[in-house]
């Protein structure tokens, strides 16, 4: 059975529930990639680890809770001795658009790779993942300390075998708008992946390239084998690998109703398809179908009915 690693930070989220009333989960770029993996997985086709680190403290029982409520593997979720997971909170404005507010900068995440470390690389090694995925964010949100604990380890489960998964969501505020910076990072990350998994847009605010094409062969300059999946909303994507590039066209939805967790929701609905055997186009289809379903509902986990719906029509 494949395992596959998804690793990140996953924060509680606090969202408005009633006027006066917040209601609480846990959220994060990485965990909704993990989420929709075991969605569209049965349980004895694919194991997904979500490497990340809370306390040792009941917001930290609470996480591994959920995660077992959604079928996620937690044996990766690393309990800080001193610091705690880090916390958001959503706010609507009048005229419905959402901001966020994050308590983070000191969050147990930030030290994931030092926990690991603490508890020996081979809890993750020996594993043998088939699948290694982290994202932009992850990388943000680590220091330059950890960081540069990232790449060697990466070496190391390249030489394993396992297909290590970049998607960059670059956000300009986690880097303090130092762009130069995390273009530098990002090219490390590019370099030592195996598939990368940018949207147009990424590539553009860090190359300032807005075609597929010229995209592509930026990236393959940097990484001259990598498996390239490069999306663009309703436009669709260029996909290439070392045997076929192709483009496939999605069909546009009619009213998006909110566009959180759509490349999250892709990206771990691809990876399910992918790790159930399905081929390259067939997994790219259904990981549209679901983004498709999740744009039109409010936030990032959408009811299971309308999912479940979703994920037969596509499968
Ligand atoms: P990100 O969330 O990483 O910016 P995109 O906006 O490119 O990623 O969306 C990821 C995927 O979600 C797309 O490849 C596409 O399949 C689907 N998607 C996003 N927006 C739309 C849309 N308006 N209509 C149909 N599908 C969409």
């Amino acid at each position: 059975m494949p395992n596959l690693v998804i690793f990140g930070e996953t924060m509680v989220e606090l969202s408005k529930a009633t006027d006066e009333l917040y209601k609480k989960g846990f959220a994060g770029d990485v965990h909704s990639v993990a989420l929709y993996l075991k969605r569209a997985a049965l349980d004895e086709q694919v194991k997904a680890y979500l490497m990340c680190a809370c306390g040792q403290d009941l917001s930290g029982d609470q996480l591994i809770e959920t995660l077992h409520e959604q079928n996620i593997q937690s044996d990766l979720a690393l309990r800080h001795p001193e610091r705690t997971i880090g916390l958001y909170m959503v706010n609507t404005d009048a005229n419905g658009e959402r901001s966020f507010d994050y308590w983070r900068s000191t969050s147990a995440a930030k030290e994931t790779l030092e926990l690991l470390e603490q508890q020996g690389n081979n809890k993750l090694l020996d594993l043998k993942p088939d699948v290694f995925f982290f994202s932009g964010i992850t990388l943000a949100i680590l220091s330059d300390e950890s960081r540069a604990k990232l790449w060697p380890l990466l070496e190391q489960l390249r030489d394993q075998g396992c297909d290590i998964l970049f998607d960059p969501n670059y956000r300009a505020r986690l880097w303090n708008d130092n762009l130069d910076k995390a273009r530098g990072e990002f090219e490390k990350a590019f370099k030592l992946s195996t598939t990368l998994l940018p949207s147009l847009e990424d590539v553009e605010m860090l190359f300032g390239i807005s075609e597929f094409e010229a995209a592509a062969n930026k990236l393959l300059e940097l990484n001259p084998t990598a498996t390239l999946l490069i999306k663009d909303g309703p436009n669709g994507m260029l996909y290439r690998d070392e045997t076929e590039q192709f483009h496939l066209a999605v069909t546009p939805v009619k009213t998006v109703v909110d566009t959180t967790a759509a490349g999250d929701s892709f990206n771990g609905s691809f990876l399910a398809a992918r790790a159930m055997g399905k081929d390259v186009r067939e997994s790219l289809n259904f990981a549209a179908a679901i983004a498709a379903e999740v744009i039109q509902h409010r936030g990032a986990v959408i009811p299971l009915e309308p999912y479940n719906k979703a994920r037969d029509a596509a499968l």
